[in-house]
């Protein structure tokens, strides 16, 4: 026998169990995301690779290990993207979008980075991103935090996510700051880890993120960014943590918050929550005034966000938060045995899903006993059968069946499982009654 073709590791499938969950959690991001005016733009999943280089950069874990990178026919060097704010600035830049007031832009969809798999980490995952364009002030980046609270209340998730949150000031500061960080660390290069002494020369900042604990320790007495802010940024910090905290935000400011790619200056945010183990951040972001430009844009302030959809996903399951009705029970199977009866059955559908068009209405394919017909019909989660046999075609009618003790139309919660005959023309009443 041939050998089985399996998925590549770290790249899953989402199964139909699976899927009503990730529709949820979509649904309910999409209408938190409209109504504070964003509007959804699709960009392709691979770019030049040059994008990721340019805007990520150079000494970055993504672009130095992570990107998948490759050579097309045309020799030309293409990448699957690993994170979305390029590619959405690169977007928005080529359509003219950031100089027609269209700046307010979210986005859903596969990233691919070449990480170690684990829970919450994986090779191909979903990110829901948000950008914003052209604003320089503190008021976009307090809105973006408090959509993303409103967002947490929406899902349930609130109390199991705290806000961290840093100003990462301008690149002036940020040189400065290094400077000093170098030449504590040089002094207690021994202490640190092996990652953190290569991270000295090419990227001293990543170290305030290691996550080794005796590196942490040596972090303890080490220069605080703090103290170098500048002050603009300063102001901008402050007026951003008072309109949260107007607006009821709670946060913890952890000036140790650097993210992971370069293009960030000022705000940087991570909502974070212990229910994940080591993949604990599920939201984060921050401000990219230089991104633009960057890319060859005219410079053009920025602020975005990115959220991990696996992580919310498997959050929203450990904490059993998904609403019970979210899954993919069928509301009405109907059953079709002898002659004559499916084409019944196949008409009778049509006209329930005419009717009730979110409906789901399952007719048995396959043909079969009815008991097995009945057992497909249970299967299905639906809360009533629609039965058509040779009688009931003869006299018009069909029998509804309930499957579950369910409230009838007058609320009462009795048991009533009897099955009654009706005539096809008073079945929508019916159902209309089980829907209420
Ligand atoms: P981490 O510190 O967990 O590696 P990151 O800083 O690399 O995250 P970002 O690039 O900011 O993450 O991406 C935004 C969000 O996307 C993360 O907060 C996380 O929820 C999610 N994410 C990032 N990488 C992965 C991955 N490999 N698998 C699943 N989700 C991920
Ligand atoms: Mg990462």
């Amino acid at each position: 026998m041939l050998a089985k073709i399996q998925a590549i590791r770290g790249m899953n499938d989402i199964l139909p169990e699976q899927t009503p969950k990730w529709q949820y959690l979509e649904d309910t991001v999409r209408r938190v995301l409209q109504s504070y005016g964003y509007s959804e733009i699709r960009m392709p999943i691979v770019e030049q690779t040059e994008l990721f280089k340019r805007s990520i950069g150079e000494v970055t874990d993504i672009v130095e290990k992570e990107m998948y990178t490759f050579e097309d026919r045309n020799g030309d060097s293409l990448t699957l993207r690993p994170e979305g704010t390029a590619c959405c600035v690169r977007a928005a830049e080529q359509h003219g979008l950031l100089f027609n007031q269209t700046q307010k832009l979210w986005y859903c969809g596969p990233m691919f980075r070449h990480e170690r798999p684990q829970k919450g980490r994986y090779r191909q995952f979903n990110q829901i991103g948000v950008e914003s364009f052209g604003m320089k002030g503190p008021d976009i980046d307090a809105e973006m935090i408090i959509m993303t609270a409103r967002l947490w209340k929406a899902l349930g998730l609130i109390d199991n996510v705290t806000l961290q949150i840093n100003s990462l000031g301008t690149s002036e500061a940020r040189a400065e700051y290094k400077t000093a960080l170098v030449a504590y660390l040089s002094d207690h290069l021994e202490a640190l880890d092996e990652d953190s002494k290569k991270r000295l020369d090419s990227n001293p900042l990543r170290i305030l993120d290691s996550k080794n604990e005796e590196t942490q320790r040596v972090l303890d007495n080490a220069p605080d960014f703090a103290d170098y802010l500048d002050l603009e940024s300063k102001e901008h910090f402050d007026t951003l943590l008072g309109l949260l905290d107007a607006n009821g935000v709670s946060y913890e400011v952890n000036s140790r918050l650097v993210r992971g790619l370069d293009y960030y200056s000022k705000t940087v945010f991570e909502w974070v929550t212990s229910d994940l183990g080591a993949q604990g951040t599920v939201c984060a972001g921050g401000r990219y005034d230089g991104l633009v430009e960057q890319l060859g844009g005219k410079s053009t302030p920025g602020v975005g966000f990115a959220m991990g959809v696996e992580r919310l996903i498997l959050m929203l399951e450990s904490l059993d938060k998904i609403p019970t009705d979210v899954n993919n029970a069928a509301d009405i199977f109907i059953v079709a045995v002898g002659e004559g009866t499916q084409i019944e059955a196949f008409k009778l559908a049509e006209i329930l899903r005419n009717e009730f068009l979110s409906l789901r209405v399952v007719t048995h394919c396959g043909g079969g006993s009815f008991k097995s017909q009945m057992k497909k019909a249970d299967k299905s989660g639906a809360p009533v059968a629609l039965i058509i046999g040779e009688n009931e075609v003869k006299n018009r009618t069909v029998v509804v069946k309930p499957l579950r003790d369910i409230a009838t139309a007058e609320g009462s919660p009795e048991a009533n499982r009897q099955q009654v005959e009706t005539p096809v023309a008073d079945l929508l009443d019916i159902i209309e009654s089980y829907l209420a």
